[in-house]
Order: structure tokens, then C-alpha cells, then sequence
């Protein structure tokens, strides 16, 4: 998961609200920052850095810098690789000009792109599927920036959410699935480009609608200009996950408040219908209040505090100084980050029965630490409850989750994993609840990562090691 952001003027300049816009999308990626332009004698320019916005990049220089198009990048890896050579917006100056690329996704026929691009001269820097679509561009040389682009687009499969500058205008470009959010906002004549909404509130723009899937959009002095990707898509694959987990509670997807779907997860996991779980020693009629693990499942709780007619209680306190734990390399570093970044209260747990609402559990280590802390506080008992459901399945679609092997619930029967958790019963929302929650059609989201059901058959096989079909195709589903 990363995040991109662009922004385009006619009159002002605008670096300094691409530093701004990166702000608001820090949750997306932690791991490296950068900002591209293209300077007044046609040449791109970019500034990187490793780390988060403010210590990757130099808002003073960003406020002087005098250019009224820019692009920006958060970058959130747990595969190939925390440097520097891997920071975006990735930037060259080809035959027919500039080009500086921000991307958010993962390309899933990067290795068939690779072959043939190297079969025809190209060298690659580095194992990222930005640079393919960099390649694809300058090698259209006898085409526009702008065709050459769109041509390189058509190439690719899976999920890629882009921001570019081209001399002909900043271009905004969104898979034709769907995959990854992508938002445009207007403020004044400016026009912003941002991987979600909530980074248009800080600049003072509003939301004017989503790019389509298979949009390209130019927006240059002459206006708006889209253009569509041919290839064909059936049906939409936007990310269910990020209204489980990855997007801000404050933006808005397809027009569904991220904030309201979650607390419907909340509220739907309540009710408890459809979802799976295990109630190993007791069930949770005995809880004395709904408890959260911050932030992730702040919202879910609410709605589930709603749902259960229980009191919610913010008894898990967040160390707000720490990142997020899940990016950490090692299990070790992440488990001692686990107890740095959360302390529930022993005033509050002490002698009761609690339900603790989380997002999702991955590798399961968050839970697990967290419920050997609150034990630690002498509860009386703790229902761990999940407002999406079981992982099972590893993501290709721009989210590193990992491999099968660490997915708890690839592993383990959800038994087991209450008992490893160590909570008195366990229960998930089901995938239906979670779809109804996010009120989108079930046919334009993906949920690969919970039933496998993946894009094509080959991502599933490649990836996941399976090699015989017992889950139907994707695009075989209504
Ligand atoms: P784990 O400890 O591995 O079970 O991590 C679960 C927690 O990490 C969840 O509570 C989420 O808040 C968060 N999370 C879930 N998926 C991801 C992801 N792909 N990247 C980063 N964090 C995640
Ligand atoms: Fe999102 Fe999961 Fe699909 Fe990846 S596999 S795009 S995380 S729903």
C-alpha cells in the first residue's frame, strides 16, 4: 500500500501542498517520501527521502520551489527492500521528454513485461513494476508522451493507481478493475489527484468524484481531458481491505464513508449473522463493555457498541508516538513494538468481561500480545471479536500481507487460533456482512485476500502454490 498524490494550477505554486497532501496519506506508507516536478527548462526533478513526510522531505524548500504541477509518493514496503533507490515518484528524461511516475499498486504480468522489455534492450535499475511502465513509455518513441502512456497502461494486469507528470499536463490513471482508490478534488481553478479524500480537507479542496477504473485523466491548462484503457474489465475489484483497515475514516470511496462502513462491520458483527467463529469456554452474554484495539479498530467497536447495546470503553491506550507495528522487519522487533505502542488500562479490565474489537488479525501476534496483557490485568474473561473476515489468503494486488505460512488463518482452525490468542471465544464477521457494511455491489470489490477468489487463475496458482481449481475463476462470478 502506498500513497500518491498530484496537484496541477494554472497560477499557483504548488510543491508545498503535494508535501501536504502527503501528510494526509502518511498512514498509507511510512517508509519513504518523495516529491517530482518538472523545472522550467523541461528537465523532471525530484526530491526523496527515507522515513516519514516530514523527515524525507524539506517543506521550506518544497514552499520555494516554483512549479505549478508536482507529484508526490508515500511508499509502505515490506518486500524489496527499505532504500532509497526504491523511494517514488520514479523520474526520466526519454526521447520525447519528461516523465516522473507515482504508483500505487502492484502489477500482477510484471514478470512477462520484464521478459519482452529486456528482449528488446531494456535494462532494468530495479525489481519495481513502476519501472516497467516507465520502460513501456520510452520505448514508444515514435508516439506522444501521452499515447506512449496510455499504450503502456494497456499492457498491464492488476492494480495500479498512478499519478504522472507528462509535458502535457499532470495525469491521473486508475487500473481498469479498479483495484486501489483514486480521488480528484477541486479548489478554485486547482486540481488535485490523491490516492484518498481526506488528504483534499488539509489543502482546503473538496472531493469532486473518484477516477473511474480504466480512466486516464489529463488536466492541463486546456482542462479536463479522459481517456479510456480498452482493455476489458467485467466486473470491479476495489480493495475491500481498504475500508477494513487501509483507508483514512475520513475518506470516502465510490461515495461510501469509509468511517460509516467500519462502524457497520461493527455493528453487523453485533448481530453476529453469517460470520464464523468459536466460543471455546463461554460466550460473550457476559461481557461488561466493548473495548477497541487503537486505532484500527476504533470504529468497529463503536458500531459494535451500537449493535450490542453494550458500553464502549477506550481501555487499550495508545502510545500515539509510535508507528505502525505490522511494517516492522522482524517478528521479534514487532511483537516488542506491539507493547510499546498499546497498554490496556487494569482500572478498567480489572475483574470484568470484555469484548475487544479488532479490524483483522494477519499473523495474529497484535491480538495475541494484546490479550496476554489484558489477562495480565485480571479480567474475568475477553471475547476477541474481528469486524472482517479470516485472512487466509495473500494479497497481489499492491498490500504486502504475507506469505500463506504466516497467515494465522491459512494455518490454524479458528479454534486453534482463539486458544493461541488465548481468548474465551472468537468470532469474524462474515464476507457477506462485510460487503452489505461497505454498501457496495459484491461484484465490484475484491475480497481475494478472504476467499481467494483472485483476478486471474495465475495469480492465485503463481502465488499461492496451488495448481488445481477448486475455487471457480473470478471473472465466472455474478
Ligand atoms: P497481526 O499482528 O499480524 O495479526 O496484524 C494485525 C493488525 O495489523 C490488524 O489489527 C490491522 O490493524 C493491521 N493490518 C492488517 N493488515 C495489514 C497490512 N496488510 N499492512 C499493515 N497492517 C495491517
Ligand atoms: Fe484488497 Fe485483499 Fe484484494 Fe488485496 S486481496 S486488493 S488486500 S481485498
Amino acid at each position: 500500500m502506498c500513497g500518491v498524490f498530484g496537484a496541477y494550477s494554472k497560477n499557483d505554486y504548488v510543491a508545498e501542498e503535494v508535501y501536504l497532501g502527503l501528510l494526509a496519506l502518511q498512514h498509507r506508507g511510512q517508509e519513504s517520501a518523495g516529491v517530482a516536478w518538472i523545472d522550467s527548462f523541461g528537465r523532471v526533478n525530484a526530491v526523496k527521502g527515507m522515513g516519514l513526510v516530514y523527515e524525507a522531505l524539506d517543506q521550506k524548500v518544497l514552499s520555494k520551489t516554483t512549479v505549478t504541477a508536482a507529484i508526490g509518493h508515500v511508499r509502505y514496503s515490506t518486500a524489496g527492500g527499505s532504500m532509497l533507490q526504491n523511494a517514488q515518484p520514479i523520474c526520466a528524461n526519454y526521447a520525447q521528454g519528461p516523465v516522473a511516475i507515482a504508483h500505487n499498486g502492484n502489477l500482477t504480468n510484471l514478470d512477462d513485461l520484464r521478459t519482452s522489455l529486456e528482449a528488446r534492450g531494456a535494462i532494468f535499475q530495479s525489481t519495481s513494476d513502476t519501472e516497467a511502465i516507465l520502460h513501456l513509455v520510452a520505448h514508444q518513441t515514435e508516439k506522444s508522451p501521452l499515447e506512449a502512456l496510455l499504450y503502456a497502461l494497456d499492457q498491464t494486469r492488476g492494480a495500479f493507481s498512478l499519478v504522472v507528470l507528462l509535458e502535457e499536463g499532470l495525469v491521473a490513471a486508475r487500473d481498469p478493475w479498479g483495484f486501489r482508490p483514486l480521488a480528484l478534488g477541486k479548489r478554485g481553478d486547482n486540481y488535485y489527484v490523491a490516492s484518498e479524500s481526506c488528504a483534499f480537507s488539509l489543502i482546503g479542496a473538496t472531493l469532486v468524484r473518484d477516477i473511474e477504473p480504466g480512466e486516464v485523466l489529463l488536466i492541463n491548462e486546456k482542462g479536463l481531458t479522459s481517456f479510456h484503457l480498452t482493455t476489458e474489465s467485467g466486473r470491479g475489484w476495489l480493495c475491500s481491505f481498504e475500508f477494513v483497515y487501509f483507508a483514512r475514516p475520513d475518506s470516502v470511496i465510490e461515495g461510501r464513508s469509509v468511517y460509516r462502513a467500519r462502524q457497520e462491520m461493527g455493528r453487523r458483527l453485533a448481530m453476529g449473522i453469517g460470520g464464523e467463529g468459536c466460543f471455546s469456554e463461554m460466550n460473550a452474554s457476559d461481557a461488561d463493555f466493548v473495548a477497541y484495539l487503537p486505532d484500527s479498530g476504533t470504529t468497529a467497536a463503536i458500531g459494535y457498541a451500537e449493535g450490542s447495546g453494550l458500553p464502549f470503553e477506550a481501555a487499550v491506550v495508545r502510545n500515539r508516538y509510535v508507528g505502525r507495528t505490522f511494517i516492522q522487519p522482524t517478528q521479534r522487533v514487532r511483537e516488542l513494538g506491539v507493547r510499546i505502542k498499546l497498554s490496556p488500562s487494569e482500572a478498567i479490565f480489572s475483574g470484568k468481561s470484555a469484548i475487544l474489537v479488532d479490524d483483522s488479525l494477519v499473523r495474529g501476534t497484535t491480538a495475541g500480545l494484546v490479550v496476554a496483557m489484558i489477562r495480565e490485568c485480571d479480567a474475568r474473561a475477553l471475547h476477541l471479536r474481528i469486524s472482517s473476515p479470516p485472512v487466509r489468503y495473500p494479497c497481489y494486488y499492491g498490500i504486502d500481507t504475507p506469505s500463506r505460512g504466516e497467515l494465522v488463518a491459512a494455518q490454524h482452525s479458528l479454534e486453534e487460533i482463539a486458544s493461541s490468542v488465548g481468548a474465551d471465544s472468537l468470532y469474524y464477521l462474515g464476507k457477506e456482512g462485510m460487503i452489505d457494511a461497505i454498501g457496495l455491489p459484491g461484484n465490484s470489490l475484491c475480497t481475494a485476500c478472504f476467499d481467494g477468489l483472485y483476478l486471474d487463475e495465475r495469480d492465485r496458482e503463481s502465488v499461492c502454490g496451488f495448481h488445481n481449481s477448486q475455487i471457480l475463476r473470478a471473472e465466472n462470478l455474478t
